[in-house]
């Protein structure tokens, strides 16, 4: 097996990647870096990877000699030499993977929309994992094949529905706007604004 020593890391042809959400990286032509010797750096990427767990569970020199992160995870600026990218920068970390979906809900009445007291914050590639709300239907149409999502590429979903066996029970009948904020780290990126009614609830909001 060969090995190439490069800044804080290697490249090996290892197969098995320990990000929090992309672990079979068998296709491709990926690359495996090692977590850095440095606690502070590595902690740094554990946490940008969703992988704060491991902080506790294993020592850094454990994560360096066992652990690794497939180069899907990183920025090309991360990367000594962006062209063929087999070798990490020192203070190299993967992309955050906070990219965070907040749902809040509002109801119609007295003509407004006024806050109802659904919310939930998901992280969005595993929105995408769990299937909440039925998102993976989004993939059946448009050019959105799941996480990682890329900087700069412009994605479109087309004729998605969320799936009502996955939204919460027990809404009352009346109009709803269902308003899905998503953050980039703390930035607003975008904002989906969804319309329903609920029709013959067994149940009935009284004022
Ligand atoms: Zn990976």
């Amino acid at each position: 097996m060969s090995e190439k020593k490069s800044g804080n890391s290697m490249v090996r042809s290892y197969q098995n990647c320990n990000h929090a959400f992309y672990s079979n990286s068998t296709q491709e032509n990926l690359k495996f870096f090692k977590f850095a010797e440095d606690p502070e750096m590595c902690k740094r990427s554990l946490y940008a990877c969703g992988r704060k767990d491991l902080s506790f569970k294993k020592s850094t020199s454990a994560l360096y000699n066992t652990h690794r992160l497939c180069s899907k995870h990183f920025k090309v600026e991360m990367f000594v030499n962006p062209d063929v990218m087999d070798s990490l920068l020192t203070l190299a970390v993967p992309e955050s993977y906070q990219k965070n979906i907040i749902t809040q809900v509002y109801m119609f009445l007295s003509n407004e929309y006024r806050y109802f007291p659904i919310r939930y914050e998901i992280n969005l590639c595993k929105a995408f994992e769990v299937n909440y709300a039925g998102m993976r239907n989004g993939l059946k149409c448009g050019n959105f094949a799941g996480c990682p999502l890329q900087t700069g590429k412009i994605y479109h979903v087309c004729n998605w529905m969320p799936d009502e066996n996955k939204l919460p029970p027990a809404i009352p009948t009346g109009k709803y706007k269902i308003r899905m904020t998503l953050m980039y780290e703390l930035e607003e990126a975008g904002i989906i604004d969804c319309y329903a009614d609920i029709v013959n609830s067994m149940y009935i909001f009284k004022k």
